[in-house]
Formats: structure tokens, sequence, C-alpha cells
């Protein structure tokens, strides 16, 4: 038996939790992970100098962001890499590489 409120586990027969006296259930309910953020990609890249700016640029605001692929840098084979955020992060990243990229244009 388990308390839904602070998650202590008690045995068979104790049907309330003596802490936050609420009732007991057999197993915690299936709750949405917390951890689980889905990704969007915001920026694909074969430009490894472009590719270092848009994470130093994303890490300075404080978005969490990871590189899906490598930029190799190699002359006879360049990789695109792809550059996603967490969708709540998304709007805020896409105002961040179109500044970039008017930042950019006018030199
Ligand atoms: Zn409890």
């Amino acid at each position: 038996m388990v308390c839904t409120e602070c998650g202590a586990e008690y045995i068979e027969g104790i049907h309330v939790c003596p802490d936050c006296r609420v009732p007991l259930v057999p197993e915690l309910p299936e709750t949405p992970q917390p951890e689980y953020v889905e990704y969007v990609t915001v920026m694909k890249t074969g430009n490894p100098i472009l590719l270092a700016m848009v994470k130093s640029i994303l890490a300075s605001a404080g978005i969490r962001h990871f590189v899906k692929g490598e930029v190799l840098q190699d002359l006879f084979r360049v990789g695109t890499a792809e550059i996603q955020v967490g969708r709540d992060d998304e709007p805020e990243a896409r105002r961040l590489l179109l500044e970039l990229a008017i930042g950019n244009g006018e030199g």
C-alpha cells in the first residue's frame, strides 16, 4: 500500500497514511514524467562555426538544447547537425536564431 501524498509504502492492512491522513492505494497512479521533454529541431547546419555560435547563444540564454548528429570537419564529408531545444523553449530559441541571422546579414 502506498500513500499518494508522501509516497511512503505501508504493509497490507494499513489503509490510511498516519502522516498525511489520506487513503492508501495499492500502487501509485501513473504520473506523467516531468523529466520528459519533447525536443524540436530549430536549426540544421553543416557549418561548425555557426553551430558553435548557436550553441553558445542558447547556453547563455539558459535554453536547454542538444545537438543531433555531428558536423564533421572533413574535407570530403560534411555532416549536418540539428540543434534541438525543448518545445517550451522553441519560440525563444527561434527568436534568438532570428536575431543571429539579422545580425549576420547586417554585418
Ligand atoms: Zn503519507
